[in-house]
């Protein structure tokens, strides 16, 4: 008789859970308390306008890719990933606004165009940044906190205090450290 697993609530944690539950032979359940499946990542509609409710940026396509080779499955022959451009438009003072996209050429005429200084603050920025989501990744995001000594503990709080970024201190521009602002209140928050 196959194990049974039963899982609360469809948002993309319990989905993917349930696939690679079903992969490994048990029989799945899963309850959710809404009309949809989805949980947070949803939208909502007005007549003109369309809102993410919560994310709006694919920052890492290579977990959900992961997900379908796990359970032997091509994820393009389930998802598309469209590249959007702009990604965002972030507005300043009414009729200011930057444009953000996925093609460094663009993003850098279009930090330039505010200041050369920010420009190179910005690309130093990015630099600092992903040498940090290096080590978020590996210590954080790709490993399981089941107990609490898995994250207190020496080396995990040491790597921890080296993900902070002083952003000010190498971006001066208040419309660039807006845009950063807004992204950093988004729990993921690079794209494709
Ligand atoms: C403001 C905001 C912006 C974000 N932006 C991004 C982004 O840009 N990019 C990105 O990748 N991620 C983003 N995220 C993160 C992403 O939305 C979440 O990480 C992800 O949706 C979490 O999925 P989950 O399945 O763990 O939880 P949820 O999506 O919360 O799913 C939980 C599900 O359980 C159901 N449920 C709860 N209790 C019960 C119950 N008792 N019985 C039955 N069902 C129940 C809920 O209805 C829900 O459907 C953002 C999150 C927030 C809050």
């Amino acid at each position: 008789m196959s194990k049974k697993a039963i899982i609360i609530g469809a948002g993309i944690g319990g989905l993917s859970s349930a696939l690679r539950l079903l992969h490994n032979g048990y029989e799945v359940e899963i309850y959710e308390k809404e009309n949809s499946i989805g949980g947070r990542v949803n939208i909502t509609e007005t007549e003109d306008f369309t809102f993410d409710l919560t994310a709006s940026i694919l920052m890492m396509p290579d977990v959900y890719k992961e997900l379908f080779s796990y359970v032997n499955k091509n994820y393009e022959d389930y998802l598309e990933f469209i590249e959007i451009d702009p990604i965002y438009r972030v507005f300043s003072d009414g009729n200011h606004f930057i444009d953000f996209n996925t093609s460094m050429s663009k993003l850098t005429k279009n930090l330039e165009a505010i200041s050369k200084d920010d420009y190179l603050g910005y690309f130093k920025f990015i630099s600092d940044v992903y040498e940090k989501y290096l080590i978020a990744n590996k210590y954080f995001l790709e490993k399981s906190q089941d107990t609490p000594k898995d994250f207190f503990n020496l080396t995990t709080l040491s790597k921890a205090f080296k993900i902070h970024t002083l952003l000010p201190l190498m971006i001066s521009s208040q419309i660039i450290l807006k845009m950063k602002i807004f992204e950093n209140t988004l729990p993921f928050n690079l794209c494709m």
